[in-house]
């Protein structure tokens, strides 16, 4: 059996605190690896060499910074197909769409490459008379990030890649479900020149994650999972003095307008709702067609679609649609939700649960469902599945449509398909959602811009990468200058206003 280890100092270590958490295979369920999971006293020492080596790293040059981030990109290049197979092996996801979840952890590391000119800090000549003001972003010191299983690859990159570039050193408690591709990230970021200590990646769980919270250290936490740990990580990570963002779970609604192209709704619905098995926190888990007529088409168009769909090992090609479900109890979870919206009398147009695949009968394969009038008391409305189910809610207008969206506890992600530019731009405008999709099933933001839900699939206040980043791991210090002579005319004891 593989026993995984930690990435410390800029090599492997053993586990010491003598806990795993068992690495499935999810295509088959058998146990493939084990991981360590990391004592209070072990983070603690991580953070203690990575807090010896921080200064260093922040007084190095941004230029030089940037120029490790420019060569992990290249080696990033170099090994993706070995960085995909390995994170398909884990998460279960298909080849193509493991070797997306590396890209767009890259292009944030190419992003993070303008560090230089990012973290420029404002300058004002002559404030006042004599007088110069200037401001400089500096590093936070030891930052950690807690990340979750479904992308194993661009959150860990969207958490590390910023903060580094910005002179901090940073912790990785990466997902205890899939944990080998982030250590290959950091053995790369060694292999491209960043210094021991930088980067250092700590499995574990909840108690890895309570001693993040409670080190002194550590001035600053990005968490992306649920929202119940979101919250518990946010409201313990501020009452420790620290600064704390935290992305939560996610119940994205795609709204279908009449005048939409029904065969391009249909077709963005099965890619959203069904992609990496509905692992996704942007997929679409509800379709809400306006009017009976519209629901009636739509569902016409995706029933076939949705039969059609594909489910297998990732080694089973490019031909696959999605794959398995991470763990068994996240398979037994999300066929519990799909039985409890039978009882409460949703539509079960699709019926995935009979689903088997012959050779692959332990795995974790879940057949995708299709839900009609779905209504808002049910738990499949009120839930997120985080499963391959997709719901249909029935809405007479427009306003009511929008009123489901805007009236559920997540803002992560939504969507509006229609052809009309004027109800578009209302939905964009009105919608309490923080990433709009028109005509777009899945809007993630690219790197440039910044990543982040409103309402209960967001806390705090600044979002992922993008400039926001730079916000985050940099504090703001600034620096009132007088040089001239004026300082031997005696002391100043009322407050300097500007005339
Ligand atoms: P999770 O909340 O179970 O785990 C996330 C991280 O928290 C892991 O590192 C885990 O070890 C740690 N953790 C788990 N339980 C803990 C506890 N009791 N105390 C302290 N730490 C704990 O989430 P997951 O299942 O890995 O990921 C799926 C969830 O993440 C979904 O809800 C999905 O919507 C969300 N997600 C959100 C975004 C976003 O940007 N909003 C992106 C991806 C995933």
């Amino acid at each position: 059996m593989q026993e995984l280890a930690h990435f410390i100092d800029g090599q492997h270590a053993k586990g010491t605190s003598g806990r795993f958490a068992d690495i499935f295979n999810p295509a088959t369920g058998e146990v493939q690896a084990k991981v360590p999971l990391a004592s209070k006293a072990e983070l603690d020492a991580a953070v203690a060499s990575a807090a010896a080596a921080q200064p260093a790293w922040a007084a190095t040059n941004p230029q030089r910074r940037a120029r490790v981030l420019m060569e992990f990109v290249r080696l990033l290049n170099r090994d993706m197909d070995k960085l995909a197979e390995a994170l398909s092996r884990e998460h279960g996801k298909t080849l193509p769409d493991a070797a997306g979840d590396v890209q767009r952890g890259l292009e944030v590391v190419e992003f993070c490459i303008g560090a230089p000119h990012l973290l420029k800090g404002e300058y004002t000549d002559s404030a006042g008379p004599g007088i110069d003001m200037y401001s400089m972003r500096q590093a936070l010191g030891v930052v950690a990030g807690i990340t979750p299983f479904n992308f194993p690859a661009m959150i860990p990159m969207w958490k590390f890649a910023p903060a580094i570039a910005c002179g901090n050193a940073f912790i990785l408690k990466p997902s205890e479900r899939d944990p080998s591709v982030p250590i290959m990230l950091a053995e790369l970021m060694k292999e491209a020149g960043l210094p021991d200590g930088i980067l250092q990646v700590v499995n574990g769980d909840k108690e890895a994650v309570d001693a993040i919270l409670d080190n002194p250290t550590i001035q600053g936490i990005g968490f992306v999972g649920s929202t119940p740990i979101a919250e518990y990580i946010y409201s313990r990570g501020c009452a420790n003095g620290k600064r704390v963002q935290c992305f939560g779970g996610a119940k994205n609604h795609m709204i279908v307008m009449p005048d939409a192209d029904m065969d391009q709704a249909a077709d963005a619905l099965v890619g959203a709702g069904y992609g990496a098995a509905g692992e996704r926190c942007m997929a679409i888990s509800v379709a809400v067609p306006v009017g009976d007529a519209t629901a009636d088409k739509l569902i016409e168009k995706l029933v076939p679609r949705i039969e059609a769909l594909k489910v297998g090992p990732y080694t089973s090609g490019k031909d696959v649609d999605y794959g398995p479900l991470v763990t068994a109890a996240a398979k037994e979870r999300v066929l519990g939700l799909v039985n409890s919206g039978v009882e409460q009398g949703a539509d079960l147009v699709v019926d995935g649960r009979g689903f088997n695949l012959q050779g692959y009968e332990d795995g974790f394969f879940v057949g995708p469902h299709l839900f009609d009038r779905v209504t808002r008391d049910m738990d499949i409305y009120k839930e997120e599945i985080f499963g391959p189910v997709l719901s249909t809610v029935r809405a007479q207008s427009y306003e009511e449509a929008l009123g489901y969206a805007m009236d559920h506890e997540y803002g992560n992600g939504t969507a509006i398909f229609t052809r009309d530019g004027d109800a578009a731009r209302d939905f964009a405008n009105r919608i309490n959602i923080g990433m709009v999709g028109i005509n777009v099933p899945i809007p993630v933001p690219l790197a440039y811009h910044t990543f982040g839900g409103w309402k209960k699939s967001g806390f705090g206040d600044l979002n992922q990468h993008g400039p926001d980043a730079f916000k985050f791991y940099t504090r703001t210090k600034t620096v009132t200058a007088r040089w001239p002579s004026g300082i031997k005319e005696g002391g100043e004891f009322s407050i300097p206003v500007m005339e």
